[in-house]
């Protein structure tokens, strides 16, 4: 097993210097340019080691065959399909290798250049490769010397971060974020600044989140992008000092929940606003420690102008001892 692992590592090694070569050569322009209109530097193409899978049916797999590996273990590799013949899995993508804290290859992500769908091809579950256990750019964000993580959704977000200096960043690409994931973050630092896109999906995915990182033991906060989609969007539009004030605006996360809690609620009708309160108080009373919760109780009836004692009493009346 561990022989197979250091043989798909390898494999996966010069799988990526070959779609890293295409990028760099002639019929590869078409994944260059693309890369480059997205904003990206060749420093930072580089230092992603972005690549590009061309056109051709099975040029990987016939090359890695004239490298005198066999199929059995190519078939290990995730690198291509087998229906109907042998192909390559990537083909006509931009290609994202997805490395492991140690910067071994241990899988890929492939983006069409225009709007195909599936936009984002990733590679499938391997001996090596278990997405809920890697986070895309923890890599390079490890060793950042940074306060705190960053957790995004995507390749792009993590790489137009660290183009702006925000070398902090990882993406739980797409998936929602895992316990194991949560932990590999908390390994290297206490605190997480959430910003996943700003779209339903990307709220429903923080609200999942926070409770994750939480049990993790993680401090966390959620950075608004409003009015971008996600944080590669916001940084090409408004530049890596509007992302810093942002994060040092960022949101405390339990705030941040009770604020898209009052969204559902509208709290001209009483009936509604007494629902509201009701949810908020059944969330405050989670608070175990008097002092905690006081100050929780304050900054929500504050924020959403709701008489504080008479929360107090509605708290007290859900069963906070204390
Ligand atoms: P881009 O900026 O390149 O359009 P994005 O990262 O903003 O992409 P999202 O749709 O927000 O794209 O998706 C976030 C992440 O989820 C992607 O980076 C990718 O890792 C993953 N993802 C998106 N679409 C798919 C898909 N169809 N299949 C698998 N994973 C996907
Ligand atoms: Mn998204
Ligand atoms: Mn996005
Ligand atoms: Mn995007």
């Amino acid at each position: 097993n561990r022989d197979l692992k250091a043989k798909l590592l390898e494999i996966n090694k010069i799988a990526a210097t070959y779609y890293y070569h295409q990028l760099k050569a002639e019929n590869g322009k078409i994944g260059l340019s693309y890369l480059q209109k997205r904003g990206l530097s060749d420093t930072t193409i580089n230092r992603f080691g972005l690549g590009y899978a061309g056109q051709t049916g099975n040029a990987l797999y016939q090359y890695l065959k004239s490298k005198g590996y066999d199929d059995a273990l190519l078939k290990e590799t995730g690198l291509f399909t087998y229906e109907r013949g042998i192909h390559d899995k990537f083909w006509n993508r931009v290609m994202f290798p997805i490395m492991d804290i140690n910067n071994k290859v241990i899988g890929f992500g492939g983006r069409v250049m225009g709007d195909a769908k599936p936009k984002y091809l990733n590679s499938p579950e391997t001996k090596l490769f278990d997405k809920s256990r890697n986070l895309y750019g923890l890599n390079a964000a490890r060793i950042s010397r940074k306060s705190n993580m960053i957790i995004c959704e995507g390749y792009m977000d993590v790489i137009s971060l660290h183009q702006a200096g925000f070398t902090q960043a990882v993406a739980s690409l797409g998936t929602a974020l895992t316990p194991g994931q949560a932990a590999l973050m908390k390994r290297y630092t206490d605190n997480v600044l959430i910003t996943y896109d700003s779209d339903a999906a990307g709220v429903k995915a923080a609200l999942r989140a926070i409770p994750i990182l939480k049990e993790a033991g993680l401090t966390t906060k959620v950075i608004n992008m409003q009015p971008y989609k996600d944080p590669d969007e916001f940084i090409k539009a408004l530049g890596a000092e509007a992302f810093q004030e942002r994060i040092d605006k960022a949101e405390n996360s339990f705030m941040y929940e009770i604020g898209v809690l009052e969204k559902e609620y509208d709290r001209i009708d009483p009936a509604e606003s007494t629902k509201f309160e009701r949810e908020a108080a059944a969330k405050l009373v989670t608070f175990r420690e008097k002092l905690e919760r006081e100050n929780y109780m304050r900054a929500v009836c504050d924020r959403f102008h709701i008489e504080l004692q008479g929360m107090r009493e509605l708290v007290a009346s859900l069963g906070s001892k204390e």
